[in-house]
């Protein structure tokens, strides 16, 4: 197991390390000694200032040299979000497939595996057995297997158990590449994961491939603000681990008549993940449903060319008449105009409508990150130029205040 590592006969207390330490409290003195404690991220500051050479990182020598050729399958986590999978596993399980394919391409064929969570059977329709079930609709998505846990302590959405049955049979089993849904829960669960396995985590991933030469997993995310496109690599550590957010990747069509095999494993009685020392819950405050826009059909996405906050009302009405959510521009959240919870882009949510009416915004490619699975885009601009123009089918030049204005007043007309 590698670690920061003390000698306490070495030690003297003299605090130096913790001092080094900063915020983190990754190591602290008691009774005249150092304790390394839940929260080291080996950064290795504080061997640097040991005056004794008390401290030191050990490295795993397993880890560094793992059986790589040993490790498998594309394992799939499905978040089970009340009584459904939810969507993001099936775009996971979309791109596992054809990553599987490209596997076998260069000559290592491997399973898509999702692992299914969930509460005892009563508790959800998720959990049952036979068609309309998880695992069903996890196969019909392009498992091949399912390894579902059902238990009374997977019901609630804990990212501490699931990260410790996860990390159990992901020690025993072996996976090459484990995916997970870039969700709230998923950023909780999938980083307590990789730090328990000691291995790599590329978060938001928006490409994943298979490097036919090497085998390994290539995965590619905005970097530097979304101004390139960084490719990382995962070459000496196993599993290769990544998330990615709602809607950038494509499900597949759901095959009813695919062959998948359902097993059931207990709930280890193991110990939690290390990370998960660290962390107390205070409060649980539920997803406010009503306002996510990441599974909208339709939406109407605002920028700053809408030209103030009285514009809202308007767009709202043109969403309310459309039967569409209404998502905005980075700027607009930082003018206090809309909440968080409404920004499209690379620092907020990726969205995939099939309609998408882009008003006033002027397509910045940390926008533009985030509407990539839109099926079609309707933008209204002033500016011809404007690289918003670049992504849309269909191109309004023209004031958008006055389109939308126009477009209200049309579909108003005909609903009478
Ligand atoms: C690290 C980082 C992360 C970021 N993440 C995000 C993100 O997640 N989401 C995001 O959106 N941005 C993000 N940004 C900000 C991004 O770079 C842009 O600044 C932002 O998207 C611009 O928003 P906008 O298009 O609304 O405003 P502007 O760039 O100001 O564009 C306004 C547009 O409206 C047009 N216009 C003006 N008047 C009218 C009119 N009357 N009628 C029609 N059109 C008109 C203009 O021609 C212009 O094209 C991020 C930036 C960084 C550095």
């Amino acid at each position: 197991m590698s670690g920061l590592v003390v000698d306490t006969q070495a030690c003297i207390g003299c605090r130096k390390c913790v001092r080094a330490c900063g915020g983190t409290a990754g190591i602290v003195v008691e009774n005249r000694k150092a304790r390394v404690t839940a929260t080291c991220t080996m950064c290795g500051t504080c061997v640097g200032v040991c005056p004794v050479g008390a401290l030191s990182i050990e490295k795993d020598e397993g880890a560094g040299s793992q059986d790589l050729s040993s490790y498998r399958d594309i394992w799939v986590f499905a978040q089970v979000d009340g009584d459904v999978v939810a969507p993001v596993t099936f775009e996971l399980l979309g791109k596992a497939r054809e990553l599987a394919a490209q596997r076998a391409r260069c000559g290592s064929p491997c399973d898509v595996v999702a692992l299914l969570p969930c509460g005892p059977l009563a508790s959800s329709p998720v959990c049952g057995d036979g068609e309309g079930s998880g695992a069903a609709a996890l196969v019909a998505g392009g498992a091949d297997a399912v390894i579902r846990c059902r238990d009374e302590l997977l019901a609630a959405p804990d990212a501490r158990r699931m990260a410790s049955w996860v990390c159990e049979l992901a020690r025993s089993r072996r996976p090459e590449i484990v995916l997970f849904g870039a969700t709230g829960f998923g950023r909780e669960l999938a980083p307590m994961v990789a730090a328990e396995l000691r291995t790599g985590l590329t978060a938001d991933c928006t490409v994943l491939a298979i490097d036919e030469t090497t085998g390994m997993l290539q995965q590619t995310r905005p970097a530097f603000g979304g101004n390139l496109m960084a490719t990382i690599v995962c070459p000496g550590h196993r599993p290769q681990m990544a998330t990615v957010r709602p809607g950038v990747m494509a499900a597949a069509v759901p095959d009813p008549t695919r062959p998948g095999t359902v097993e059931d494993v207990a709930l280890p009685a193991g110990s939690p993940v290390r990370a998960a020392e660290a962390l107390e819950v205070l409060r649980r405050i539920p997803r406010d449903d009503a306002a996510s826009i990441t599974d909208a059909e339709r939406l109407v996405v605002v920028g700053r060319g809408i030209g103030s906050k009285k514009a809202l009302p308007l767009m709202r009405r043109l969403c309310e008449l459309l039967g569409a959510g209404l998502g905005c521009s980075r700027p607009l959240v930082e003018s206090g105009w809309l909440e968080y919870r409404h920004q499209v882009g690379q620092t907020g949510v990726s969205v995939s409508p099939k309609l998408l009416i882009s008003v006033g915004v002027s397509g910045a490619i940390q926008h533009l990150a985030g509407i990539g699975g839109a099926q079609t885009v309707i933008a209204i601009n002033t500016d011809p130029d404007a690289p918003i123009f670049g992504v849309s089918q269909y191109s309004v030049v023209g004031d958008c205040n006055e389109v939308v204005r126009e477009l209200v007043s049309q579909l108003e007309a005909e609903r009478d």
